[in-house]
């Protein structure tokens, strides 16, 4: 039930964006219609001296509503999983020059990896994306510079208090920063909801790790205070080969096997 309720409001929230886009779509559409309606009119009068400006003004509308589009089908398609075995660790490890370039100079950058860390079933390219999807959100949240944390550990929790505790790989990155009311806690996995101006969020960050962390069987939370910062964890299930995938060993007594 409180699933169904979650879903019922997230399509609400659907519904609330398609109209936000439909309305960014219909402004960018009369810049471009005005646009050609001012070339077309100094055409007729022979004049075409601005025309260029105006042909400006619509081919950056034309992009930026393309833009729009591109990031709503982005969203809406189902991004193929493709799990593997994964050890975050050394995911981790690759991604640091990314990181620090991504985080800048004001942020100190620190892991706390553990060495025996658990392997996990994942899709490595979505890891990856929600990780850096992070540590953008935790920039942002930084903007006079601060410390951003990954933590990688072992631990045993229940993904709903109606389950029962499992093993996971517990990521977390944690910032210094701004950290978040509860009313922006509640709301900031929803697709589309953003807090920042216009054109520098897409409310998707977050939302793609969601549906990330939900369809590799594991979830994913928020621990945040204003003035204290912000904790993201990602839980991702243990990954244990089971031994029936071993190659079956054959009886060599036998003579066939020569
Ligand atoms: P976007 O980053 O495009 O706004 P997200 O889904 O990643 O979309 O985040 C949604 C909102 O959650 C942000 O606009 C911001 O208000 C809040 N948020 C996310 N991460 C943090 C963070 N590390 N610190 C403070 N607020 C955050």
């Amino acid at each position: 039930i409180e699933e169904a309720f979650r879903q019922s409001q997230k399509m609400e929230s659907v519904g609330q964006l398609t109209g936000g886009i439909a309305h960014d779509f219909n402004n960018l559409l009369q810049g471009i219609t005005g646009s050609l309606n001012v070339i077309k009119k100094s055409i007729e009068l022979g004049k075409a001296i601005e025309v260029e400006r105006y042909i400006d003004n619509a081919l950056n509308a034309s992009f930026r509503a393309a833009a729009l589009t591109h990031r709503l089908l982005a969203f809406s398609r189902r991004q193929p999983l493709d799990p593997k075995p994964v050890q975050v660790n050394p995911l981790i490890k690759t991604m640091e020059d990314l990181l620090l370039r991504t985080l800048g100079e004001n942020i100190l950058f620190e892991l706390d990896l553990d060495k025996n860390l658990w392997e996990t079933l994942c899709d490595i390219n979505q890891l990856e994306n929600a990780i850096l999807n992070l540590a953008i959100n935790a920039r942002d949240a930084m903007p006079d510079g601060g410390q951003l944390k990954i933590k990688t550990e072992n631990v045993i929790e229940k993904k709903f208090a109606s389950s029962d505790e499992a093993e996971f790989i517990r990521i977390s990155v944690s910032d210094t920063g701004t950290g978040m009311p509860p009313d922006v806690i509640e709301r900031a996995f929803d697709p589309f909801f953003t807090t920042k101006p216009q054109g520098q969020g897409t409310g998707l960050g977050l939302s793609m790790i969601y549906g990330f962390t939900r369809q590799s069987e594991g979830f994913s939370k928020i621990e945040s205070a204003v003035g204290d910062g912000t904790t993201l964890h990602i839980y991702l299930p243990r990954y244990e080969p089971r031994y029936s995938s071993l190659p079956v060993v054959e009886n060599k007594t036998t003579s066939d096997s020569v």
